[in-house]
């Protein structure tokens, strides 16, 4: 059977989700395709930190390169931008960030990105560790310093992949499980293929992920691989945990679904989503240097899955043939970047 559509996108993460609510916002005709009827891939697991100036956890220390937190803060005003209903659907909140540092030099880079990126201060400020009250539960032994950052959103992303779902859906766009075996003919006039269906199209948007290279081949330029990420959670049975995010080795944080979130790995293992006890150690040791009674919470689950890796943590949207586009990459900040890529299609359509 052959379906058709003026837009065939593949997958339905949260790229593919929010590129699909805003074309058929516009009134275009939308058909999104994916393998499982319930995707659980990063988009459903994401942490759901929203940050243009602090780096991921695993490698936290650092600040994000200029052109990214720039281009991240856009991000972050739309989110922030969002009305009353909808950040209350997502769970959007800010929370303080006790950030750990490593060395003063630190303090003062993230100091002069607020400068170079929020210079009346009107998102971000940062205090150093002689201004604030530190609680028992810190541990002042790993890390020499610490600091006070303000403005981290946090939202659930898998309720935000629902929001954009319902919204999809109010918007008329079709729905269809089908696993996409082959792109052929790119260049020309691309003919698509699935294991139930073949289509028929004005335009194929791919935005399946980790998986888009496996799907296009040597006609995507840029690498997008699979970067592996685990993330612990932990009960709080006698509501004792901090109401801090605590960002250095890892993010521990507190969510509205009342779980200790430790975030994450990153590890290169190819396709491999197994959750494994060495990678739980990990996390928990690493919160451990950040939080002295970490252990003391009970296990409550582990989640594996796979980030949409490129080497700079933006999304790649990009035509690469007459009816052909990518939207993919987004890395560690895909959740973050989502929320500006049905715009970038849309533009790069039109260019
Ligand atoms: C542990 C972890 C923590 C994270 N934390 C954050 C965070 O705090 N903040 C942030 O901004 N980002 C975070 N991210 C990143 C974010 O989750 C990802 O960048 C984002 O979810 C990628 O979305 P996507 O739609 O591109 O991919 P995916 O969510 O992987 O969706 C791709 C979809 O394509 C489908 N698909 C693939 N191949 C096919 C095919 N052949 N046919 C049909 N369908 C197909 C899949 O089933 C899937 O549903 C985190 C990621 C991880 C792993």
């Amino acid at each position: 059977m052959k379906i058709a559509s003026e837009n065939i996108i593949i997958g339905s993460g949260i790229f593919g989700l929010s590129i699909a609510a805003h074309l058929s916002n516009l009134g275009q005709k939308v058909t999104v395709v994916d393998k499982s009827e319930n995707p659980n891939e990063a988009s459903s697991n994401a942490l759901g930190r929203i940050d243009p100036i602090l780096g991921g956890s695993g490698h936290g220390h650092e600040t994000k390169p200029l052109p990214v937190a720039k281009i991240s803060l856009d991000a972050y005003k739309k989110f922030l931008n969002l009305d009353d209903e909808t950040k209350k659907e997502i769970e959007f909140e800010i929370r303080p960030t006790i950030h750990f540092l490593e060395d003063d030099s630190q303090f003062k880079m993230i100091e002069d990105l607020i400068h170079q990126i929020d210079s009346e201060r009107n998102f971000f400020s940062i205090q150093n560790k002689a201004s604030i009250e530190i609680e028992k539960f810190i541990n002042l032994s790993y890390f020499p310093s610490l600091s006070l950052f303000n403005g981290t959103i946090f939202i659930n992303s898998k309720k935000y992949k629902t929001y954009l779902e319902n919204e999809c859906k109010k918007n008329g766009v079709n729905f269809i499980k089908d696993e996409i075996m082959d792109i052929h003919e790119i260049d020309n006039s691309p003919k698509l293929s699935g294991k139930y269906y073949s289509y028929a199209f004005e335009k194929l948007i791919v935005a399946s992920g980790p998986w888009t290279k496996k799907l296009l081949g040597n006609s995507i330029k840029i690498d997008v691989y699979p970067s592996k990420g685990q993330i612990v959670k932990l009960r709080d049975p006698d509501n004792k945990f901090t109401d801090l995010h605590l960002h250095g080795s890892c993010s521990v944080i507190k969510k509205k679904d009342d779980l200790i979130w430790i975030a994450a790995t990153s590890e290169e293992k190819g396709f491999d989503k197994t959750i494994t006890n060495q990678a739980k150690d990990f996390l928990i040791d690493s919160a451990k240097k950040m939080h002295n009674d970490i252990d003391q919470f009970p296990f409550h689950s582990q989640t594996a899955c796979l980030r949409p890796q490129v080497e700079n943590d933006l999304p790649v949207i990009e035509k690469i043939s007459n009816s052909v586009y990518i939207a993919s990459g987004g890395g560690g900040w895909g959740i973050m970047m989502s929320i500006m890529v049905g715009e970038l299609i849309e533009n790069e359509i039109n260019s």
